[in-house]
């Protein structure tokens, strides 16, 4: 893999690998509930992220949360970016001073735009970009002077938000680790490359999705194009993945149409939750939640205006729902290298999942070829049977196109819609 393998790498992809199955499996916590948690465990300095990190180990040794300062993990970082998920404390800021640069060095959100150096330093900073409108609104400007008015206040802002940017780093006392060194820019990075995360991953997010079909089953969706060459169309994916990657589907008795939209969610990052009788999708790496309710036909909201669209129920673009940060939807969060640079989590994903699709393809008709040979050669004694020389390109496309239109039928039955497809 094109990753390079650092000592703090592999320390952050073994803690990401022991951590992240458990916690995936975990059911959703509703946002309050996670909030009055951090706040009744918060009086003292012992927080250093309690409730996200307790029982989230698997061994038998009891869970020891890692320290404060670990810039190299990014489960503690998840676990800080979590804080700001709630919209009603964290309103979206300007890239320069957006939730993730404050969760890289340390930061949480601890109240309206409230931010602390939890088990830290115990620093907060209040961020108010507001200053910016009463200024607008309390001045006495004469319209001649708007276009000033507009300058003076977008510099205003500008000012503003680099006072902030500064506080990233100093808002921390002296003393405080955190203002000495922060996470590193690719402590977001998803790998998704690893089979012994992607695999797992992939099968919690799919059977999850099951678990909320009958939501999930006449909503629209929009994904990733796999016109792209070396990427599989999602019907292929699941005929030709080994059975053991998404495993069977649980108690749940999907149709093939079910499997399919289960599939093509969890790809895109997505499982499917729970919360309060409302069924969600949910993204583990940006925490952004999408209600299924408002994507069902029909479903008319209570203060719509809009005539025109009535009945015809809103398109759930796959990629785009993914807060505008999240790996899962950008390249430059994601920072892969190599022949993967440029690509977000979703991509990669994708083109990993084709590939082991592919492989697996292959190697069983490797075998039944050998298989074949055996018979044919059945008083032979020679057990090291040579294997049969791999399939040239030509033979794999032939393959490939024989499989498509063996799937032809199977995927005219459904209708999930195409990255491009025009929005309603
Ligand atoms: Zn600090
Ligand atoms: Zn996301």
């Amino acid at each position: 893999m094109p990753e390079a393998i650092e000592t703090t790498k592999r320390k952050f992809y073994k803690a990401l690998d022991s951590l992240q199955n458990p916690r995936a499996a975990r059911p959703v916590e509703p946002a309050a509930k996670r909030v009055r948690r951090s706040i009744s465990t918060s009086s003292t300095v012992s927080y250093s992220t309690p409730n996200l990190v307790v029982g989230s180990r698997k061994d038998d040794s009891p869970a020891r949360p890692p320290p404060n300062f670990s810039p190299w993990s990014s489960e503690t970082f998840l676990a800080r970016l979590k804080t700001f998920s709630s919209v009603s404390l964290w309103h979206p800021k300007p890239e320069a001073i957006s939730e993730v640069e404050w969760a890289k060095r340390g930061w949480v959100c601890v109240g309206v735009n409230t931010i602390a150096c939890k088990g830290g330093c115990q620093k907060r900073v209040v961020i108010s970009l507001e200053a910016t409108k009463q200024r607008e609104d309390g001045a006495d400007s004469e319209e001649d002077d708007e276009q000033d008015d507009t300058d003076h206040e977008s510099a205003f802002e500008d000012a503003l938000v680099g006072r902030y940017r500064a506080l990233v780093v100093d808002g921390h006392a002296d003393s405080c680790l955190w203002r000495k060194a922060g996470c590193k820019d690719d402590v977001y990075h998803l790998p998704v490359v690893r089979a012994t995360i992607w695999q797992p991953e992939l099968r919690k997010r799919y059977r999850s999705v099951h678990q909320i079909c009958e939501s999930v089953r006449d909503i629209k969706l929009k994904a990733l194009p796999y016109e792209t060459p070396g990427l599989l169309s999602t019907e292929r994916v699941l005929a030709d993945l080994p059975a053991g990657v998404l495993g069977p589907p649980g108690e749940e008795q999907p149709t093939p149409e079910d499997s399919l939209k289960a599939l093509e969610i969890a790809l895109h990052g997505w499982r499917g939750s729970e919360d309060t009788g409302n069924e969600l999708l949910h993204c583990d790496a940006c925490f952004q939640r999408v209600g299924l309710w408002m994507y069902q036909p029909g479903y008319k909201p209570a203060h719509s205006s809009i005539d025109d669209d009535a009945g015809d129920s809103a398109i759930i673009d796959l990629v785009e729902m993914h807060r505008e940060h999240c790996p899962w939807r950008n390249a430059q969060t994601q920072k892969s290298a190599g022949s993967l640079s440029g690509l977000n989590a979703s991509q990669i994903l994708q083109r990993v999942v084709s590939t082991c699709a592919r492989d697996h393809t292959r190697r069983s008709e490797e075998q039944q070829r050998a298989g074949a040979q055996r018979e044919d050669d059945e008083l032979d004694d020679d057990a090291s049977i040579p294997a049969s020389p791999a399939p040239s390109r030509e033979e794999v496309e032939k393959l490939d196109k024989e499989r498509d239109s063996r799937l032809k039928k199977l995927k005219s039955l459904f209708s999930i819609k195409r990255k491009g497809s025009k929005l309603p």
